[in-house]
């Protein structure tokens, strides 16, 4: 097997984590979080969301964090779903942008309201802008593999969003197993196409680890090229729109592994260990996940 030397982890726990958990967590805890993640040597992190605090009141103190990311100068993600979020994300300089689009027409109306194609619109429109002010642009395709409402999602549709992206200039695109259904050969295959499809644009992959079988789908994503992957602290998260979803695959559990395999990802397991309790601890689940 081809094991690259070192990976990029991308810790989505302020937002992507937290954002799908059901407890509120202040504002000065999500803080400590992020300082943890700086500590144990995260470089990038999705720490907040521009959505209406109607929406997800989770993430109201979305500039309260930006600010404090800045302070501590974390490189960091913020989830601009529109153009008045992308407005707001040049206000307060934020470095990197983030959009979202299903490949499932169902998930996508359901999750944000808009067919496949108005959302691309508007992520036209986002990146345009997002380029006039240099901000990188990360772009998700949710329900890569499967959805909960059209079950299986065949690799055209993903296709079909990931055109998009690039052709409009994302600086990297996040493959996401958004419910957690995908399996190691489906990963390998489909990274694998997308990498000869577009050899220039640099993946990510997303994964939750709804059947278990996140650590083994990492593995797979690793063979067909893949360096770069989300995960959260104790495995926070989950989809509100995607029934039945788990959590993200684990940090924790992400960096152990590659670390034995002796694949580097410059974070300091000691402190790592750490970070997990206290997240753990912050939304009161002390046993049984990460
Ligand atoms: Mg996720």
């Amino acid at each position: 097997m081809l094991f690259p030397k070192q990976v990029e982890i991308i810790d989505v726990s302020p937002r992507d984590g937290l954002q799908n958990e059901p407890v509120q967590v202040t504002t000065e805890e999500k803080k400590k979080l992020i300082l943890r993640l700086q500590k144990m040597g995260v470089k990038r992190i999705e720490a907040t969301s521009f959505v209406h605090p109607k929406v997800v009141p989770q993430m109201a103190d979305a500039i309260e964090i930006i600010q404090f990311c800045h302070e501590i100068e974390m490189n960091f993600i913020v989830l601009t779903p529109n153009l008045i979020a992308l407005e707001k994300a040049i206000d307060f300089k934020v470095p990197q942008i983030a959009v979202f689009v299903g490949a499932s027409e169902t998930f996508n109306m359901r999750n944000i309201k808009r067919t496949i194609d108005e959302s691309l619109s508007e992520c036209t429109k986002i990146f345009q802008k997002a380029k006039e002010n240099a901000i990188f642009i990360r772009a998700y395709v949710s329900m890569s593999f499967n959805c909960p409402f059209e079950g299986n999602i065949c690799f055209e549709k993903v296709c079909y969003v990931v055109d998009h992206f690039v052709a409009n200039g994302a600086d990297e695109v996040v493959i996401g197993d958004t419910n957690g259904q995908a399996n190691p050969r489906i990963v390998y295959d489909r990274f694998k196409a997308l990498k000869e499809r577009h050899p220039y644009v640099v993946f990510v992959a997303h994964f939750h680890d709804t059947n278990g079988f996140a650590f083994a789908n990492i593995i797979a994503a690793l063979q067909a090229g893949i360096d770069k992957f989300d995960s959260s602290l104790a495995g926070l998260g989950g989809c509100p729109f995607s029934p039945g979803a788990t959590g993200n695959v684990s940090t924790n559990g992400v960096v152990q592994l590659l670390e034995d395999m002796n694949i580097q990802t410059g974070i300091e397991i000691g402190a790592m260990k750490d970070a997990t309790i206290l997240t753990k601890k912050m939304i009161n689940k002390l046993e049984g996940r990460g």
